[in-house]
């Protein structure tokens, strides 16, 4: 592999562990979704000596549970929020500019339909000033579709509703993903980062927090680490990180569930992208994905246990409900439903507002020992949020920072030219292994995921087209397990199933069929005893259960109980 990529190992754990707990950091970061993800970027690119630490696996939390868009966010538009959108609007670009292999451009259908929530002329105007706030190039900029026209790009569009349709352009992502390339960007850039590290307490010095007691969710073992400044990125456990640091006992913070729905291609076989009216005033997307179609989301108010989240039959039948009503498709019903994801978003409180009008506005809270917490937000802004609490640590740190230097920093060690270069990449390598019986969503997921080490990876796999199909992609599995063990901390089986790969929401077929050898080759790896590998074993069983509705659907009969 390319000197470039830095091993980012658990194997190598204790010793780094041992390093951390005598060193001195600029910055501690608690918290690793993309907030704290595009922190440690940004800090380590300023030249501060900054961890960051993970109680569970890297993007665990809502980060790997959103609808995967880089957006402007349409409707908030609607809601007034223009700095919003706005500052959306122009990080996409910024995005899909520093990562192309990982932000993908994507044409949006928003279907014009009879008591829909928008018009034509009002949706026209909305998407004009959306595009216009955010800088969209010519080529780029929204088209107005007659009734004709928009059943000729998406067939599925029900006629008898519709009017008309406008496309306009935003940007799709990985989640997960995004939020581990940019954690390992920043340890290129001499960052330090743990998963399974667990921050406990606060150590506090002249009444100001100089530290964090953490427990190691792997060892058991509890250990300080010191720094000057330490910011809290939990996301939806901002507020129970402030209640152990004792500076704030009144909740800021209002969580709201959102679920995604996986459908199969061959039920909802949707040609694009679209925007549309769930008929009750909320607006719901659709998104194909290689051989799926993901749809999504439900947003309402959460007082559960944040550690155990999953779809109900309510969230289901709600997004079915949406799509049946919408779509020209035969019934999709609850045992269509392939998977599931469930996420939190971490909001700032308002009163008086539901769960959809409250602002996605990010904001920082400092506390009277100086813990500077973010909350709020989006993933798209998770560049400016960056920026943001960096003002705010500078107040605090001793050290001269240099400005931000990720506008223009390319994630990936080894980044592709530009879109055009990835996607001439993806079609030359998926002619090449097509021999092999790799389809081209497979090519072009392997260099989305990867990136450029994604060609090594197919490389390195050893197929052949003298092997069978299955062969072939069990090799190509192998290797990308390794490389996210050597570099991406894959500790747990659903690092690798569902974080690294996406495979839980995506292809959830290969679950099934490696999740016992995933779970194997980590044991061995780790020298896991026996009882450690079933404990995880039934970790990944458990979400595996969940996101395949295993509570709702009977796996015998495919009905709903
Ligand atoms: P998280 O990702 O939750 O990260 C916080 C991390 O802190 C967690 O991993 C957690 O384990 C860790 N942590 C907590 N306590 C501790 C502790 N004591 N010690 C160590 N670690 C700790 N935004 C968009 O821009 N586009 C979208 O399409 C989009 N869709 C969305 C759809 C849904 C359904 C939801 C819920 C959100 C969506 N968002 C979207 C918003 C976006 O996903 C969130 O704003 C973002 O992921 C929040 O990231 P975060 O890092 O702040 O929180």
């Amino acid at each position: 592999m390319n000197s470039g990529l830095k091993k980012f190992s658990n194997r190598e754990r204790s010793a780094r562990i041992k390093e951390a707990t005598a060193s001195y950091y600029d910055l501690i970061i608690i918290g690793g979704g993309i907030t704290g993800a595009g922190i440690a970027l940004d800090a380590s690119l300023r030249g501060l000596k900054t961890i960051l630490l993970e109680k569970n696996d890297f993007a665990s939390g809502t980060s790997s549970k959103s609808t995967k868009l880089i957006h402007g966010g349409l409707r908030y538009l609607k809601q007034l929020e223009i700095g919003l959108v706005r500052e959306s609007g122009l990080e996409r670009a910024i995005a899909h500019s520093n990562a192309c292999h990982l932000v993908h451009p994507e044409n949006m259908v928003l279907p014009i339909v009879n008591n829909g929530s928008f018009s034509k002329y009002s949706a026209s105007a909305a998407i004009s000033v959306y595009d216009w706030l955010a800088n969209v190039p010519a080529k780029d900029k929204k088209r107005v579709l007659n009734k004709e026209q928009a059943k000729e790009l998406e067939p599925l569009l029900r006629m008898d509703i519709l009017k008309s349709a406008i496309v306009y352009s935003e940007y799709r992502t990985d989640d997960a993903r995004l939020t581990i390339e940019l954690i390992k960007a920043a340890r290129r850039n001499n960052s330090e980062a743990f998963n399974y590290l667990e921050v406990v307490d606060f150590i506090e010095e002249n009444a100001k927090v100089k530290g964090v007691i953490c427990l190691d969710n792997i060892s058991g073992d509890e250990f300080c680490i010191h720094g000057e400044v330490i910011v809290n990125a939990g996301g939806p456990w901002v507020d129970q990180l402030r209640k152990i640091n004792e500076s704030e006992s009144k909740s800021n913070l209002r969580l709201s569930k959102g679920v995604h729905i996986v459908i199969d291609r061959s039920k909802l076989p949707l040609n694009n992208s679209s925007y549309f009216d769930a008929f009750d005033g909320r607006m719901i997307f659709a998104i194909p994905r290689g051989d799926v179609v993901y749809v999504g989301t439900s947003d309402t108010d959460y007082i559960g246990n944040k550690d155990e989240l999953k779809c109900s039959k309510e969230d289901a039948e709600y997004l079915l409900n949406a799509l049946n009503r919408f779509f020209d498709v035969p019934e999709v019903h609850i045992s269509d439903i392939k998977s599931t994801w469930t996420g939190l978003r971490p909001l700032i409180q308002q009163e008086g507002k539901s769960a959809t009008e409250v602002s996605r506005k990010d904001e920082i809270f400092t506390s009277k020992n100086g813990l500077l917490s973010i909350a709020g937000g989006k993933l798209t802004g998770f560049r400016k949020m960056a920026e943001r609490i960096l003002a705010a640590v500078y107040q605090q740190s001793s050290k001269d920072f240099v400005p931000s230097r990720t506008e223009e920093y390319k994630i990936h060690h080894r980044p592709f030219s530009n879109y055009s270069d990835f996607c001439a990449r993806v079609k030359v390598l998926s002619k090449q292994y097509e021999k092999c019986g790799l389809g081209f969503n497979t090519v072009e997921a392997i260099l989305s995921n990867f990136g450029n080490d994604g060609t090594d990876l197919l490389l390195k796999a050893e197929m052949s087209p003298t092997l069978s199909t299955p062969e072939n992609v069990k090799r190509l599995m192998i290797t990308q397990l390794n490389y996210t063990i050597d570099y991406e901390s894959v500790f747990s089986p659903m690092d690798f199933l569902e974080r690294r790969t996406g495979w839980l929401y995506f292809e959830v077929n290969k679950v099934n069929t490696y999740l016992d050898f995933v779970s194997n080759h980590l044991a061995k790896t780790f020298e896991l005893s026996e009882e450690q590998r079933q404990e995880h074993l039934l970790r990944a069983q458990k979400s595996l259960k969940n996101a395949t509705l295993g509570d709702i659907v009977n796996p015998m009969t495919g009905a709903s109980t």
